[in-house]
Protein backbone atom coordinates (compact mmCIF):
# COMPACT_ATOMS: atom_id res chain seq x y z
CA UNK A 1 0.00 0.00 0.00
CA UNK A 2 2.72 2.23 1.12
CA UNK A 3 4.36 1.53 -2.37
CA UNK A 4 1.83 2.48 -4.20
CA UNK A 5 0.99 5.76 -2.59
CA UNK A 6 4.74 6.55 -3.07
CA UNK A 7 4.46 5.62 -6.97
CA UNK A 8 1.62 8.30 -7.63
CA UNK A 9 2.85 10.72 -4.79
CA UNK A 10 4.27 13.29 -7.26
CA UNK A 11 0.68 14.01 -8.96
CA UNK A 12 -1.36 17.02 -7.67
CA UNK A 13 -3.79 16.10 -5.24
CA UNK A 14 -7.39 16.27 -5.94
CA UNK A 15 -10.33 15.25 -3.37
CA UNK A 16 -12.44 12.01 -5.16
CA UNK A 17 -15.17 15.01 -5.76
CA UNK A 18 -12.36 17.06 -7.83
CA UNK A 19 -11.63 19.52 -4.91
CA UNK A 20 -8.01 20.60 -4.92
CA UNK A 21 -6.06 20.04 -1.44
CA UNK A 22 -2.16 21.11 -1.87
CA UNK A 23 0.00 19.43 -0.03
CA UNK A 24 3.34 20.42 1.25
CA UNK A 25 6.33 19.57 3.46
CA UNK A 26 7.90 20.87 7.07
CA UNK A 27 10.86 21.48 6.47
CA UNK A 28 14.05 22.34 9.12
CA UNK A 29 16.93 22.05 6.77
CA UNK A 30 18.68 21.83 3.65
CA UNK A 31 18.26 18.10 3.68
CA UNK A 32 15.08 17.62 4.20
CA UNK A 33 13.95 19.35 0.52
CA UNK A 34 14.78 16.47 -1.88
CA UNK A 35 12.90 13.77 0.64
CA UNK A 36 10.38 15.97 0.69
CA UNK A 37 10.01 15.73 -3.34
CA UNK A 38 10.51 12.46 -3.68
CA UNK A 39 7.29 12.00 -1.07
CA UNK A 40 5.19 14.02 -2.90
CA UNK A 41 5.72 17.35 -1.52
CA UNK A 42 3.80 19.85 -3.85
CA UNK A 43 5.55 22.60 -1.66
CA UNK A 44 7.43 23.84 1.17
CA UNK A 45 4.61 25.22 3.50
CA UNK A 46 7.02 25.87 6.64
CA UNK A 47 10.71 26.47 6.31
CA UNK A 48 11.65 26.59 10.11
CA UNK A 49 14.96 28.79 10.04
CA UNK A 50 15.74 28.14 13.28
CA UNK A 51 18.27 25.25 12.60
CA UNK A 52 20.11 28.21 10.66
CA UNK A 53 20.60 30.36 14.24
CA UNK A 54 20.54 27.75 16.98
CA UNK A 55 23.94 26.25 18.81
CA UNK A 56 25.86 28.92 17.61
CA UNK A 57 27.97 32.17 19.01
CA UNK A 58 27.22 34.25 16.40
CA UNK A 59 24.37 35.27 14.22
CA UNK A 60 24.33 33.78 10.60
CA UNK A 61 25.19 36.45 7.63
CA UNK A 62 23.18 37.48 4.92
CA UNK A 63 25.21 35.34 2.45
CA UNK A 64 25.12 32.15 4.96
CA UNK A 65 21.39 32.36 4.85
CA UNK A 66 20.45 33.10 1.54
CA UNK A 67 22.81 30.07 0.42
CA UNK A 68 20.70 27.48 1.82
CA UNK A 69 17.36 28.84 1.06
CA UNK A 70 18.79 28.66 -2.38
CA UNK A 71 19.63 25.32 -2.19
CA UNK A 72 16.33 24.23 -0.44
CA UNK A 73 14.44 26.54 -2.90
CA UNK A 74 16.67 24.43 -5.95
CA UNK A 75 15.63 21.10 -4.39
CA UNK A 76 12.07 21.91 -3.92
CA UNK A 77 12.30 22.44 -8.05
CA UNK A 78 10.30 25.78 -8.40
CA UNK A 79 7.99 24.52 -6.00
CA UNK A 80 6.94 27.56 -3.61
CA UNK A 81 8.61 27.83 -0.26
CA UNK A 82 7.16 29.50 2.57
CA UNK A 83 10.00 30.43 4.56
CA UNK A 84 9.30 31.03 8.52
CA UNK A 85 11.22 34.02 9.93
CA UNK A 86 12.85 33.70 13.19
CA UNK A 87 10.85 31.77 16.02
CA UNK A 88 12.92 32.49 18.76
CA UNK A 89 12.84 33.91 22.32
CA UNK A 90 12.98 32.78 25.97
CA UNK A 91 12.34 29.00 25.47
CA UNK A 92 14.79 28.87 22.28
CA UNK A 93 17.81 31.19 23.64
CA UNK A 94 20.41 32.69 21.11
CA UNK A 95 23.65 33.22 22.67
CA UNK A 96 24.25 36.10 20.66
CA UNK A 97 21.05 37.65 21.36
CA UNK A 98 20.40 38.94 25.17
CA UNK A 99 16.33 39.17 25.95
CA UNK A 100 15.57 39.53 29.23
CA UNK A 101 14.83 36.42 31.77
CA UNK A 102 11.45 35.76 31.87
CA UNK A 103 9.39 33.93 33.77
CA UNK A 104 6.69 32.94 31.64
CA UNK A 105 8.90 33.26 28.16
CA UNK A 106 5.74 30.68 26.20
CA UNK A 107 3.82 34.07 26.89
CA UNK A 108 6.47 36.66 26.12
CA UNK A 109 9.04 37.67 23.99
CA UNK A 110 8.57 34.94 21.12
CA UNK A 111 8.43 34.90 17.49
CA UNK A 112 7.70 38.90 15.65
CA UNK A 113 8.17 39.99 19.04
CA UNK A 114 11.47 39.26 18.93
CA UNK A 115 11.75 40.27 15.35
CA UNK A 116 10.40 43.87 16.14
CA UNK A 117 12.45 44.19 18.82
CA UNK A 118 15.73 42.99 17.31
CA UNK A 119 15.16 44.68 13.40
CA UNK A 120 18.56 44.21 12.57
CA UNK A 121 18.17 40.34 13.15
CA UNK A 122 15.16 40.71 10.67
CA UNK A 123 15.92 42.56 8.05
CA UNK A 124 19.00 40.59 7.12
CA UNK A 125 16.99 37.11 7.13
CA UNK A 126 14.27 39.50 4.80
CA UNK A 127 17.55 40.10 2.17
CA UNK A 128 18.31 36.70 2.59
CA UNK A 129 14.94 35.30 1.54
CA UNK A 130 14.67 38.21 -1.01
CA UNK A 131 17.79 37.33 -3.12
CA UNK A 132 16.50 33.95 -3.94
CA UNK A 133 15.71 33.13 -7.07
CA UNK A 134 13.66 32.35 -9.42
CA UNK A 135 11.90 35.20 -8.03
CA UNK A 136 8.09 34.33 -6.63
CA UNK A 137 8.92 31.01 -5.40
CA UNK A 138 9.52 31.62 -1.79
CA UNK A 139 6.74 33.41 0.50
CA UNK A 140 7.74 35.35 4.18
CA UNK A 141 5.58 34.10 6.54
CA UNK A 142 5.54 35.52 10.25
CA UNK A 143 5.09 33.61 13.30
CA UNK A 144 3.18 34.61 16.32
CA UNK A 145 1.26 37.01 15.11
CA UNK A 146 -1.45 38.61 17.29
CA UNK A 147 -2.62 41.98 15.78
CA UNK A 148 -2.28 43.63 11.68
CA UNK A 149 0.19 46.06 12.88
CA UNK A 150 2.75 43.56 13.58
CA UNK A 151 2.68 42.12 10.42
CA UNK A 152 2.50 45.67 8.77
CA UNK A 153 5.60 46.68 10.74
CA UNK A 154 7.21 43.78 8.86
CA UNK A 155 6.09 44.50 5.39
CA UNK A 156 7.60 48.07 6.12
CA UNK A 157 10.44 46.25 6.61
CA UNK A 158 10.11 44.08 3.49
CA UNK A 159 9.23 46.96 1.48
CA UNK A 160 12.01 49.20 2.49
CA UNK A 161 14.83 46.24 1.91
CA UNK A 162 12.92 45.89 -1.70
CA UNK A 163 14.07 48.93 -2.67
CA UNK A 164 17.10 49.11 -1.36
CA UNK A 165 18.30 45.27 -3.05
CA UNK A 166 16.39 47.24 -6.19
CA UNK A 167 13.98 44.21 -6.63
CA UNK A 168 10.33 45.44 -8.17
CA UNK A 169 8.71 42.31 -8.21
CA UNK A 170 6.47 41.96 -4.85
CA UNK A 171 6.84 38.96 -2.43
CA UNK A 172 3.71 36.95 -0.45
CA UNK A 173 3.55 37.96 3.02
CA UNK A 174 1.86 35.46 5.49
CA UNK A 175 0.97 35.68 9.15
CA UNK A 176 0.89 32.53 11.13
CA UNK A 177 -2.26 31.96 13.21
CA UNK A 178 -1.07 30.52 16.68
CA UNK A 179 -2.15 33.05 19.45
CA UNK A 180 -6.23 32.55 19.89
CA UNK A 181 -6.66 36.40 19.54
CA UNK A 182 -5.29 36.32 15.66
CA UNK A 183 -7.93 33.56 15.17
CA UNK A 184 -10.57 35.35 16.46
CA UNK A 185 -9.49 38.51 14.33
CA UNK A 186 -8.83 36.82 10.97
CA UNK A 187 -10.71 38.90 9.29
CA UNK A 188 -8.53 42.09 10.32
CA UNK A 189 -5.13 39.74 10.06
CA UNK A 190 -6.26 39.31 5.99
CA UNK A 191 -6.34 43.07 5.58
CA UNK A 192 -2.96 43.03 6.38
CA UNK A 193 -1.80 39.39 4.97
CA UNK A 194 -1.54 37.76 1.75
CA UNK A 195 -2.10 34.29 3.35
CA UNK A 196 -2.71 32.73 6.47
CA UNK A 197 -0.83 29.80 7.96
CA UNK A 198 -2.65 28.05 11.21
CA UNK A 199 0.26 26.95 13.58
CA UNK A 200 -1.73 24.62 15.45
CA UNK A 201 0.88 23.62 17.92
CA UNK A 202 1.08 26.48 19.66
CA UNK A 203 -3.01 27.48 18.83
CA UNK A 204 -4.03 24.20 20.91
CA UNK A 205 -1.57 25.51 23.80
CA UNK A 206 -2.41 28.97 24.31
CA UNK A 207 -6.59 27.53 23.56
CA UNK A 208 -6.39 24.60 26.11
CA UNK A 209 -4.01 26.84 28.46
CA UNK A 210 -1.55 23.55 28.38
CA UNK A 211 2.32 23.87 27.87
CA UNK A 212 3.06 21.72 24.89
CA UNK A 213 6.20 20.75 26.57
CA UNK A 214 4.80 19.40 30.03
CA UNK A 215 3.96 15.82 30.42
CA UNK A 216 1.68 16.26 32.79
CA UNK A 217 -0.55 17.40 30.32
CA UNK A 218 0.38 15.73 27.36
CA UNK A 219 -2.68 13.83 27.23
CA UNK A 220 -5.03 16.31 26.50
CA UNK A 221 -3.11 18.40 24.57
CA UNK A 222 -5.25 17.84 21.92
CA UNK A 223 -5.59 19.55 18.13
CA UNK A 224 -9.28 18.30 17.68
CA UNK A 225 -10.51 19.96 20.90
CA UNK A 226 -13.76 21.24 19.58
CA UNK A 227 -12.42 25.00 20.81
CA UNK A 228 -9.43 24.53 18.33
CA UNK A 229 -11.65 23.80 15.60
CA UNK A 230 -13.84 26.50 16.70
CA UNK A 231 -11.05 28.90 16.22
CA UNK A 232 -10.38 27.38 12.66
CA UNK A 233 -13.64 27.90 11.49
CA UNK A 234 -13.17 31.63 12.32
CA UNK A 235 -9.87 31.93 11.30
CA UNK A 236 -11.28 30.34 7.40
CA UNK A 237 -14.57 32.36 7.45
CA UNK A 238 -12.37 35.54 8.54
CA UNK A 239 -9.89 35.05 5.59
CA UNK A 240 -12.52 34.23 3.33
CA UNK A 241 -13.85 37.88 3.60
CA UNK A 242 -10.86 38.97 1.48
CA UNK A 243 -10.27 35.71 -0.37
CA UNK A 244 -6.73 34.71 1.43
CA UNK A 245 -6.10 31.08 1.60
CA UNK A 246 -5.65 29.24 4.90
CA UNK A 247 -2.75 26.57 5.29
CA UNK A 248 -2.68 24.28 8.31
CA UNK A 249 1.39 23.80 9.14
CA UNK A 250 0.55 22.69 12.57
CA UNK A 251 0.98 18.99 13.86
CA UNK A 252 -2.70 17.95 12.96
CA UNK A 253 -1.99 18.41 9.45
CA UNK A 254 0.07 15.08 9.74
CA UNK A 255 -3.02 13.50 11.53
CA UNK A 256 -4.64 11.57 9.50
CA UNK A 257 -8.21 11.72 11.37
CA UNK A 258 -7.26 15.51 11.62
CA UNK A 259 -6.75 16.13 8.08
CA UNK A 260 -10.73 15.28 6.78
CA UNK A 261 -12.05 17.43 9.32
CA UNK A 262 -9.57 20.31 8.40
CA UNK A 263 -10.64 20.47 5.37
CA UNK A 264 -14.10 20.32 5.90
CA UNK A 265 -13.35 23.56 7.92
CA UNK A 266 -12.49 24.84 4.62
CA UNK A 267 -8.68 24.35 4.57
CA UNK A 268 -7.45 24.11 1.33
CA UNK A 269 -3.35 23.56 1.88
CA UNK A 270 -1.38 20.80 4.69
CA UNK A 271 1.96 21.19 5.31
CA UNK A 272 2.65 18.13 6.79
CA UNK A 273 5.83 16.01 8.25
CA UNK A 274 7.40 14.62 4.71
CA UNK A 275 6.97 11.37 5.59
CA UNK A 276 3.46 11.27 5.85
CA UNK A 277 2.91 12.72 2.39
CA UNK A 278 2.92 10.38 -0.01
CA UNK A 279 -0.05 8.28 2.52
CA UNK A 280 -1.93 11.55 3.02
CA UNK A 281 -2.01 12.17 -0.61
CA UNK A 282 -3.79 8.65 -0.99
CA UNK A 283 -6.04 9.87 1.59
CA UNK A 284 -7.02 12.51 0.37
CA UNK A 285 -7.36 11.24 -3.39
CA UNK A 286 -10.42 9.20 -0.60
CA UNK A 287 -12.63 11.90 0.90
CA UNK A 288 -15.50 13.89 -0.43
CA UNK A 289 -16.10 17.78 0.66
CA UNK A 290 -19.40 17.22 1.31
CA UNK A 291 -18.53 14.20 3.97
CA UNK A 292 -15.91 16.42 5.16
CA UNK A 293 -17.74 19.44 5.98
CA UNK A 294 -20.81 17.08 7.72
CA UNK A 295 -18.00 15.34 9.91
CA UNK A 296 -16.49 18.80 11.03
CA UNK A 297 -20.00 20.31 11.61
CA UNK A 298 -20.74 17.26 14.04
CA UNK A 299 -17.21 18.21 15.30
CA UNK A 300 -17.46 21.66 15.98
CA UNK A 301 -20.31 20.74 18.06
CA UNK A 302 -18.88 17.76 20.16
CA UNK A 303 -17.55 17.87 23.94
CA UNK A 304 -14.51 16.94 23.77
CA UNK A 305 -11.29 16.19 21.16
CA UNK A 306 -11.80 12.20 22.27
CA UNK A 307 -15.23 12.33 21.17
CA UNK A 308 -14.32 14.11 17.66
CA UNK A 309 -11.93 11.39 17.15
CA UNK A 310 -14.58 8.56 17.65
CA UNK A 311 -16.73 10.75 15.16
CA UNK A 312 -13.81 10.69 12.56
CA UNK A 313 -13.00 7.34 12.96
CA UNK A 314 -16.50 6.35 12.60
CA UNK A 315 -16.88 8.07 8.79
CA UNK A 316 -13.12 7.09 7.57
CA UNK A 317 -12.64 3.42 9.04
CA UNK A 318 -10.48 2.33 6.19
CA UNK A 319 -7.85 4.55 7.22
C1 LIG B 1 2.89 25.49 15.36
O1 LIG B 1 2.96 26.15 16.40
O2 LIG B 1 1.93 24.75 15.09
C2 LIG B 1 3.98 25.54 14.39
C3 LIG B 1 3.84 25.00 13.18
O3 LIG B 1 5.16 26.12 14.77
P1 LIG B 1 6.20 25.42 15.76
O4 LIG B 1 5.74 24.01 15.97
O5 LIG B 1 7.52 25.54 15.08
O6 LIG B 1 6.08 26.28 16.96
MG1 LIG C 1 4.49 27.69 16.59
Amino acid sequence: RREENRRTAGEVCRMADGTRIEVFANLGRVGDAAPAVAEGAEGCGLLRTEFLFLERQSAPTEEEQYQQYQQIADAMGGRPVIIRTLDVGGDKPLSYLPLPKEENPVLGLRGVRVGLREPGLLRTQIRAILRVRPAGVCRIMVPMITSPSELQAVRAMVDEERAALGRPEPIELGAMIEVPAAALTADRISVAADFLSIGTNDLTQYVLAMDRGNPHVAAQLDALHPGVLRLIRQTVAGAAGLGRMVAVCGGSASDPMAAPLLIGLGVTELSATPAVIADLKAFIRTLRLEDCRRVAEQALAADSADEVRRLAAEAWPAR
